[in-house]
């Protein structure tokens, strides 16, 4: 008698087709089995950005505006540094985001979101800052001392996004309502020490409470170093982020707890980290 669920083992489907088949592909069958048990589908591209994208696999994203972007680049290679530099589609999704609770410090390396393939933004969201700027609007965003103007992009809602998360901040208690203070949003630049454009570079990131959080470069060296996790966001602002598919820069192992950014394919059903 096999135990119930069995069938939805990998190991043991690999298994039972190789007794059927004695062919010499296995290890490729099993890693291939493997890769789709423990990392995201292409699917979470057209679950994210619904009204963006029109078709993902393991090929090729197609965006609505006509642009083809590879899922997989021969620049993705093996080292940390050659991820972090030189991330692709596929990658992009490689680390699963748990938009659960932070129990427990991120694991070494554990940056889920961010690994990028800068292109993919690029397409989306301008492909200069030129373009990038003709498609910023203000929102209002509610203070303690009133409301102020933040630059945001308005292309796939996420003017409206962010908006609605000002709103629901402000309903708050003051004692969480403080980390809101100090808001920035767009900002045309590179990311300290690199030369890869910042999420703020394209009108989809907001930066919280920037005296007040902590940033991992501020206690390590490089990208590889072992670091202590610090955090001081609550969670109840995270949680609202999270809803509207801003993913937080808390969850990384190197933890910009200020940081929140608009990725909804790692928010997507099929993508989030099903513990
Ligand atoms: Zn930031």
């Amino acid at each position: 008698m096999k135990p119930l669920g069995e069938s939805f083992n990998p190991f043991f489907m690999a298994y039972s087709i190789e007794s059927f088949y004695k062919g010499q592909d296995m290890k490729l069958l099993v890693l291939g089995l493997l890769a789709v048990s423990l990392y995201a589908t292409p699917q979470c591209y057209i679950q994210g950005y619904p009204s963006l994208i029109t078709s993902a696999n393991e090929t090729a994203v197609t965006l609505k505006n006509g642009t083809i972007l590879p899922y997989h680049t021969q620049s993705a290679k093996g080292t940390w540094d050659e991820k972090i530099n030189n991330g692709d589609l596929e990658m992009q999704l490689s680390q699963r985001y748990d938009a659960g609770g932070i129990d427990t410090p991120p694991p070494y390396l554990f940056d889920p979101g961010r690994l990028r393939y800068q292109p993919f933004f690029q397409a989306l969201y301008g492909k200069d800052q030129k373009e990038i700027e003709k498609n910023l609007v203000t929102i209002e965003w509610a203070t303690l001392k009133g409301k102020i103007k933040l630059p945001v992009t308005k292309i796939g809602g996420v003017d409206k996004k962010l908006f609605t998360i000002g709103q629901e901040i402000a309903k708050l208690p003051k004692s969480d309502r403080i980390w809101a203070e100090g808001a920035t949003t767009y900002a045309y630049r590179v990311i300290k020490d690199t030369d890869r454009l910042s999420m703020h570079s394209f009108g989809i990131a907001i930066d919280l409470a920037p005296t007040k959080t902590q940033y991992w470069k501020d206690e390590a060296p490089s990208e590889t170093a072992h670091i202590g996790y610090r955090n001081t966001m609550p969670m109840s602002i995270v949680h609202i982020f999270e809803k509207h598919g801003f993913i937080w820069g808390g969850r990384w192992y190197h933890y910009d707890t200020m940081h929140f950014e608009y990725r909804p394919e790692l928010l997507a059903p099929e993508c989030l980290s099903q513990k």
